[in-house]
């Protein structure tokens, strides 16, 4: 029996893809101490795994706010909370693993630290990837306002990059990565929670990446819905994720689309978000804060998403054919590669990302409609790939195999 440490971020879409290989893990008698922040404790607790909390804001500083702004559309910002919060964290994460000598690490590739302290210590690391690995063949919208853009937010972030660098160099002697090695941080072996077919460029990848599909386990928290209120068919179910969610622009965008559209629409508008700012609400919507995503798609005809890598693994499982109108960088690439791939329509993909108007949002319905069947076995076809690839089974494979490899 092994034990490991896995650190991962307090993010929903980070948190989902590593139950189903945590659970596998323990059915083989891995002891798998998970770490997060303690508002996660429940959710990792249920599955039985054990919950070690991240130190609190008295000891670290304010990490929520990092996280919060690790979690946002500018992404050399993210990355350098990420790496502010991986230098808060490295004390921790070092003493952690002198106290519990685990004898592998697993770390979310947005939580570099956990991949910085256990090579200070000798361990083996894998990362655990939510998203696309990005590689050259990325389909990135590189248009010179997104450049522009990148650049003007890169420049007033290089001070603090180079102050949390030398801080680094000089505490652990470690080189933490430019802005790329915080938000794609790789370990010894990578295991990817996709599939080879879905993943762009995939053939530019080496033997550490490890392809093992989407892990889309039922899930532990149960989530109140009127499913008897889903009445008409065609069902279009609209989501936009957990994080930015707070768009109410894009809601009322999809009232005046398909207000008077001939289907169902079930909106899931985000937990934050103050529903009754939305009245009015059209007859032929319901309108929740959180839904049962995944009973959701079983029924759905249609989704139109942000182009979360959950999200839209789960519109595949289901074989539903998308509309993806991401809301930043990462789930743009998602977009377009969700489009090439025949599956879907991808909206607004290039700067300003996600900004769509009401008829664009409905030529693109009316476009999948009239074509629903090819759609639908595109989408199929990948939800296949990604169940073939082996879920968390073959994931949890994978990591004992390395971990017990010398
Ligand atoms: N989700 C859900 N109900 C909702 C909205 C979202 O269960 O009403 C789940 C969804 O099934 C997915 C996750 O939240 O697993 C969102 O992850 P994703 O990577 O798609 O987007 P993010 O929230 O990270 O932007």
């Amino acid at each position: 029996m092994g034990k490991t440490l896995f650190f991962n971020i307090p993010a929903t879409g980070h948190i989902n893809p590593s139950i189903g290989v945590v659970k596998e893990l323990m059915q083989r008698g891995e002891q798998v101490l998970y770490v997060n922040t303690e508002d996660m404790r429940a959710q990792i607790e249920s599955i039985g795994a054990a919950f070690i909390p991240y130190p609190d804001a008295r000891v670290i500083g304010d990490i929520d706010g990092l996280m919060a702004r690790a979690s946002g559309g500018n992404i050399p910002q993210n990355a350098l909370a990420l790496h502010q919060i991986g230098a808060a964290l490295l004390p921790f994460c070092l003493d952690l693993i002198d106290r519990e000598r685990p004898d592998y690490v697993l770390v979310d590739s947005l939580a570099a630290w956990g991949k910085h302290a256990a090579r200070l210590r000798g361990v083996k690391s894998i990362s655990s990837i939510s998203t696309f690995v990005l590689t050259p063949g990325s389909p990135l919208p590189l248009t010179p306002t997104l450049i522009a853009e990148t650049v003007g937010q890169l420049i007033p972030t290089l001070p603090g990059f180079a102050g949390t660098w030398l801080q680094m160099k000089r505490r652990y002697g470690i080189h933490i990565g430019g802005p790329l090695g915080a938000v794609m941080s790789l370990a010894d072996m990578n295991l990817v929670y996709t599939s080879r077919e879905f993943q762009p460029a995939a053939e530019t990848l080496d033997g550490t990446y490890r392809f093992v599909g989407a892990s889309i386990a039922a899930r532990p928290q149960s989530v109140e819905f009127p499913f008897d209120q889903l009445t008409r068919k065609p069902l279009i179910y609209i989501s936009l994720g957990t994080i930015n969610n707070q768009n109410l622009d894009f809601y009322r965008q999809c009232f005046a689309a398909l207000g008077d559209y001939p289907a169902q629409v079930v909106l899931s508008a985000g937990k934050k978000t103050d529903l009754t700012v939305l009245e009015p609400i059209p007859a032929n919507f319901l309108v929740r804060n959180f839904v049962p995503q995944l009973d959701i798609l079983e029924r759905a005809d249609l989704f139109i998403t942000h182009g979360g890598m959950n999200s839209v693994h789960e519109g595949l499982w289901y074989g539903v054919p998308m509309v993806v109108i991401p809301q930043q960088l990462e789930q743009s690439i998602v977009a377009t590669r969700t489009a090439q791939m025949g599956a879907g329509i991808a909206l607004a993909t290039k700067p300003p990302i996600g900004q769509v108007s009401a008829a664009e949002l409905r030529a693109a319905v009316e476009t999948v409609f009239k074509d629903v069947e090819n759609y639908r076995m595109a989408a199929r076809g990948l939800g296949d790939s990604l169940r073939a690839a082996g879920g968390a089974t073959q994931a949890a494979e994978a990591i004992l195999a390395f971990a017990q490899a010398s």
